[in-house]
Order: C-alpha cells, then structure tokens, then sequence
C-alpha cells in the first residue's frame, strides 16, 4: 500500500498582504483553482480562494485543514483568475485582494452563491372554505385575485397583509406558488428614435475588428456627437450571436441614463448594468448571470472589466481617455489597460472610444499596435462648434463672466436655445480673502484652502472632511474687508440669476446632484429643450447629448496650463473639446466661448481651430523630447506619515535599493499636497524604458520593504502607470 500523502492547498485571503496561505484539503473534498473555500483564519475562519492545489507541503509546519468548499465550481473561471493574477503582477497588489475585487460583497463575505429567490403567489382555491374569523386571510385572497396574475411576498406585505397570513393560505391550499412574472419590456418613446447610420459611421464600421478574427485593439476616434453610441450598437447587433457576453466600459453610469436607455432599446432585457450604486442584493444577481454565462451585454464602470464572463466575445471602453478608468485607492488598476489584456486573453477584440483619445491610445494607434478608425463628421445634421477665446485680461468681469459672453448667452436665450457655463469648480468660490492684512483661510489639516460654501454658510476643504462656519470678518485681523475671490459653480449661478431672472439656471456638480434621482430630474428639465442656462462642473463635459444647447462658455480656461503635472495640458484640452462637444449637436449651428487671460498660449490656438489630433501630436512629441510616458514607463512609490521627514527618508531607502541601472528616479520630493487630512505625503517617481525590467525592479523592492519593520503609521504605496504626478 502507498504512503497515504497528505494533500494541500495555497489559499488567497482578503486581505493587503502579499503571501498566501497553505491548508490541508481533507479526503471528501476536490478542490480547483479559483474555488471559494471556508478556512480557520486565529480563531475565526475566512472566506478564502484556492490560487493552487497540491502544494508542496511546507516541511516542519502543522496545516490546518480547510472547512469546507462554498461551492463546486470555482468562482473565477480560468480566464478571470489569469487576468487578475496578471493584475496583481502588473500593479504590484497582493493577490488576495486583488481576486477578492472581482467577487460580489455577499461572496466575499462567505455568503452562498445563490439569489434569494423571491416567492410570486396566486390565488388557487375558494375563499368561502376560509372560517368566518380569518377576515385578512379573506381579503388577501380577494386582493390576489385583482391582482393581474400573480404578487410577490414583498408586494403583500407592502399592502398591509402580513407573512403569517401569506403561510396559512398556502398551508390551506387556498393560494400557490406563482412562476416570477418576466421583466418589464422596453419603453415605447425609446424605441422610435433609431436612425439609420449614416456613410462615414458605415465607413468606421467596417473598419472595426470582427470577433472571429480573435484579438484586435481598435482606437475608435469620433469626433463629439460623430455618433459613437450609435456606431457600438450597431456593431454588437451585427457581430453578437444569441448567447455571447459583451461588455460595455463607460466613465459613470448615472451621469448619462440615456446612455443606458439607448442600449435597452436595441437589447432590451439582455442588458445589465454594473456601478458603485448597486446594493448588495443587485450585485450577486449580475455577477451570477455573468458567472453562468448568461448572454449579457454588460454595461459598466471600471470594476466590471474583472467580473467572470465566461463567454465574452467582445469588448468597447466609452471615453477611453477619461481619469476614473484608473483606480486612486487601494488596487490602483486602469479598467481601460485592464480591459485590453481581458481582450487578448479571452482572443476577442476591444474598441477603444473617445474623442479626445488619451496619449497612451493614441500612441499605440501611431506605433500600429492598436488600428486607428476615424469617425470626422457630426451625425445627423450637426456640424462642429466653432471655438473662440476670448481674452479677459483688461475686460470687466461680472462673476468671473465677461460683457461679450453675457451677451452672447442671451442671444442665444432670446432665440429660444440653451446655454451651459463650465466652471471648474464647485462651491461660491475657491478661496476668502482678506484685502486688509492679505490672510487666506486654510484648511488646517491639509496644504489647502478652504472652498467657500455660501449655500449653507460654510468653508470646506474638498481634500478631507474639514468644514467650518463661514464668518464675515477675517478670522486674524477682524477686517470686514473680507471677500471671496476666484469663481466657484454657485457665484456663477448667482450672477447667471440676476442677470437673467426670467432664465431657469441650473446648476449641476457634486453637491446639487448628491440626492438620488436629482441628475435625471435635471436632465429632464434640460431635455424638454426650453432654454436654460446650465451651469457645472466636469460632470457636464461627459458624454451628454443636449440637442438644444448651441452655447458653450468656458469661465476660465487657464488652471491647467501651467500645472507642475506633465498631464495638466492634456487633461485640459481634453475636458475643454469634451465641454465644446456638447454644443451644436442638434440641428443648429454651436459656438464655443472660452475665456483666458493667455489668448496666445500655443496650445490654446491650436484648440482654437477644434481638430485634437494635431494637438495630441504636439503633445507626444513633447512628451517625447522629455522622455516621459508613454515613451517611458512609470511608477510612483506613494508614501505618507505622521511627519515629512519620515515619509521622505523611507523614499529615501527605497530609492538606494532601487539600483537598476536601466531606471530612473526622481524625488523623493513631497506632494502637491504636501498635508492631507494631517498626514505628510511625498513620492518618488520611477522611470524606465523597459516595463519588465521596472516590474521586475518593484516587485523586489516591494519584497525588501514587506521584510521592513515599519512604523505602524507609515503608509506606503506604489502606483503604477500612475495619472496623477
Ligand atoms: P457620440 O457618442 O459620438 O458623442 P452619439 O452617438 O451620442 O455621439 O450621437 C450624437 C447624436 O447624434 C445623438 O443624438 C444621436 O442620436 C444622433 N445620431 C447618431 N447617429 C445618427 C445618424 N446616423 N443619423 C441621425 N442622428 C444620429
Ligand atoms: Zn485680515
Ligand atoms: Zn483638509
């Protein structure tokens, strides 16, 4: 008889530490990799994922045996696991919370992997058996039997019958279990607006890459309001079979409900949505069609990239140039990078879509690793907007507002069309200032003023949680000579209202849109088409179609041109063509005002003109000269602590161990901001050509500061491919 040999398995645990950990696997179960298992973890036990199966035991060491397996089947199928261990590798994240990301909150949490179904009823037998006391059980039956087929538990219950009652009917036979009533069908007014695709979008169309060719990236560059959407839709009708996945990476989902409503109409119930507005509930039921291969066409933010299809065939990232494709916190992945090697692994082609394709992209379309297709034209009738700066260096400002803007939105106004300002950002405005003694409020836990929030009489810090009541002396000298300077999204709204009292002006950033549903009802006013002014921040430059907005004015254009960020003036043109992109995208002509006091910035002449690719160009070959990404690759080691000096010297350490000779380092140097929420931030940039050579360089510096003893209150980080700098 053989040695009876013990078998073992290497498990990944939710947690930030780069090892797994090995376990016993007893005789009655079979394990595989990615299958979610119950183990002892101390004294309690984990949720954790098999990444390996009969490991060689570690010698001299007792293992415990794992509990149990949640399920038979593993919850990352193979090529989920692949991408996520490719992940982990690429961003330097452990991989226990790097697999985790990719389970719903209820699986990582250990519950089962099943839906609670809820139960439908009907009425089945004869009321009149019912005794003479049982009077609510009587006139649930008779509510049943209104009902047109059949209700749920929950929709009983909310009619003021209760659970007990619901048992007894059933126990009597008087009322049975009902089979779930199918989804509701696609809104009517949705499905008459189809247009036919015009030339140049067949023309794009065809160039685009056919699943049955296998992988193929394809940079989709389409002009504002080209008709993109429209482009994607057709494609997936044209090359999805009846039981394909696709999926659908889009910037966020709750700016843009038409977006989705549009998909609805040509897919109706085989469209799922995947965002951070999901309750748990929501999640396990759209992770488990995706798990069982359900023909899902998924629509969805960043995180959706490493959910588990299993049949995907292909992949489209909307607005491919947009920042939270990338992740700030925690597992720092681009779901835009992470969404091409899903493409390449699972041999499906990925488009990649924007108008303002970022240097990344447009780099590979240039180099021939990506195809580059165009899309020039406005679709329908619309024409491009034509860009104007207007210089406001000696002009009176009314609000930050110049005469010949304010004149132009009335004009617009009086022909009965719509206007929208683009101010960056929110709150009265970015500082107050005392015009006595020179002092600016500051937060005090962070490197950073206080924004001033006159809605509720407030100072805030947007870089932590930091607020206090808005005063009006100066808090040093006691000077009433103490005013807001700068422009924030409410003084722009203020002075938009008394200058146009009989206007709706309607103000969209982060604090009007907090309450649920207050960006449709906003939409929906601004659909309906009557004129109004729009006033907001970024959330208006994404992805909206206003027919009737023909003016865009930009407050002030200058924040990101002369920005220490090497990113700064690509962001900057990016955001100012997204915003101009929301005029004239109807029948009537649009005008784009951009007010700056650097009329004869380079770059801003080239905008002027509205075509980005000779302005991304420019920049590539800036970027070049300054042997910079994406000529180069890059890394940040984040670190904060309680003091610059402890941040600094651990940069320092890490700085003499990273001794490559083929990568560069910059810093350390503090950050930005050097002080958020009371701790000391610095950084120190790596730089390499080769990307193995620096992932290689990371993973064992990450091994040497894992062996550190750190203080317990340093952080440290490393970002990969990082945006900001
Ligand atoms: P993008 O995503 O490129 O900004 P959209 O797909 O949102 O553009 O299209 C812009 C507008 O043009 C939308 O109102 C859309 O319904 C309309 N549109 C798109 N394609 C066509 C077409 N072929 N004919 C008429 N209108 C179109
Ligand atoms: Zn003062
Ligand atoms: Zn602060």
């Amino acid at each position: 008889m053989e040695p009876h040999v013990p078998r073992t398995a290497r498990i990944a645990l939710n947690r930030p530490i780069r090892r797994l950990f090995d376990y016993l696997v007893p005789d009655h179960i079979t394990l595989q990799q990615g299958q979610r298992v119950t183990v002892p973890f101390g004294r309690q036990s984990a949720t954790g994922l098999v990444v390996e199966t009969d490991a060689p035991p570690p010698e001299g060491i007792t293992l415990k045996p794992v509990r149990s397996a949640c399920e038979e089947w593993p919850a990352l199928p193979t090529e989920t696991f692949k991408l996520l261990s490719w992940a982990s590798d690429y961003y330097q994240h452990p991989l226990g919370e790097c697999l985790f990301t990719a389970l719903p909150p209820a699986l990582r949490r250990g519950r089962p992997a099943a839906e609670k179904q809820e139960a439908y009823w009907q009425a089945f037998g004869d009321p009149a058996s019912l005794p003479g006391n049982a009077k609510r059980q009587k006139e649930l039956m008779a509510w049943l039997q209104q009902q047109c087929g059949s209700a749920s538990s929950k929709q009983i219950v909310r009619a003021g019958f209760t659970q007990s009652q619901i048992r007894s009917l059933h126990l009597k036979g008087l009322i049975c279990e009902a089979p779930q009533p199918s989804p509701a069908g696609v809104p009517e007014e949705v499905r008459s607006r189809i247009p036919k695709l015009s030339q140049a979008q067949l023309d794009a169309a065809v160039q685009l890459p056919a699943p049955e060719n296998g992988f193929a990236a394809s940079l989709l560059f389409g002009i504002t309001g080209s008709g993109k959407t429209e482009l994607y839709l057709y494609y997936l009708k044209h090359y999805l079979g009846d039981r394909d996945q696709a999926l659908v990476l889009v910037p966020e989902i709750n700016l843009t409900p038409q977006t989705v409503a549009r998909f609805q109409h040509y897919f109706g119930s085989r469209i799922a949505v995947w965002h951070s507005a999901l309750n748990d509930g929501e999640r396990l039921s759209t992770w488990l069609k995706i798990r069982n291969g359900e023909p899902v066409i998924l629509i969805g933010t960043r995180s959706a990239v490493l959910l588990p299809f299993t049949g995907l065939r292909t992949i489209v990232v909307d607005e491919e140039h947009d920042s939270s494709y990338k992740q700030g916190e925690g597992f720092r992945y681009s779901g835009r990078d992470t969404a091409v090697y899903r493409a390449h692994l699972n041999n499906c082609p990925v488009i990649l879509g924007s108008a303002t394709p970022s240097m990344e992209s447009y780099h590979n379309a240039l180099t021939g690793k990506y195809s580059l297709v165009k899309l020039e034209e406005r679709a329908g009738n619309a024409n491009p907007p034509h860009i104007k700066l207007l210089d406001i260096r000696s002009r009176p400002l009314e609000g930050g507002l110049s005469r010949p803007a304010l004149q132009a939105i009335e004009k617009r106004l009086q022909e009965g069309q719509q206007a929208l300002v683009f101010v960056n950002r929110r709150g009265f405005a970015p500082a107050m200032m005392c015009f006595d003694c020179g002092h600016m409020v500051e937060c005090p836990r962070c490197d950073t003023r206080l924004t001033y929030h006159r809605r509720d009489r407030a100072m805030r810090c947007h870089h932590c949680d930091f607020q206090a009541a808005a005063t009006d002396h100066c808090p040093k000298c006691n000077s009433d000579a103490f005013k807001p300077v700068g422009q924030g999204t409410e003084r722009t709204e203020d002075i938009l209202t008394t200058q146009f009292p009989d206007t709706p002006v309607v103000r969209v950033d982060r604090d009007s849109t907090q309450r649920k549903g207050s960006i449709q009802s906003i939409l929906k006013k601004v659909n309906s088409g009557r004129p109004c002014i729009l006033v907001g921040t970024q959330m208006l430059a994404k992805g909206h179609d206003f027919p009737n907005v023909t003016l865009v004015v930009v407050v002030n254009a200058d924040g990101g041109l002369f920005s220490v960020d090497f990113r700064a003036p690509e962001q900057l043109i990016q955001t100012l063509l997204q915003v101009s992109g929301r005029a004239g995208r109807g029948e009537k002509a649009g005008e784009v005002l951009i007010q700056t006091c650097h009329s004869d910035h380079p770059l801003l002449g080239t905008l002027a003109q509205g075509n980005y690719l000779p302005i991304a160009s420019q920049l590539l070959a800036e970027r070049e000269s300054s042997l910079l990404p994406p000529y180069r690759t890059m890394a940040i080691f984040r670190v904060e602590a309680s003091t610059m000096e402890m941040s600094l010297n651990l940069l320092d350490d890490i700085k003499l161990k990273a001794v490559h000779s083929n990568i560069e380092t910059w810093g350390p140097l503090p950050a930005i901001i050097a002080r958020r929420a009371d701790r000391h931030r610095a950084q120190l940039v790596l730089v390499s050509k080769s990307r193995t050579r620096l992932n290689r360089q990371l993973a064992s510096l990450c091994e040497g500061l894992d062996l550190m003893k750190l203080p317990r209150d340093i952080r440290w980080a490393i970002d990969v491919d990082p945006l900001e700098t």
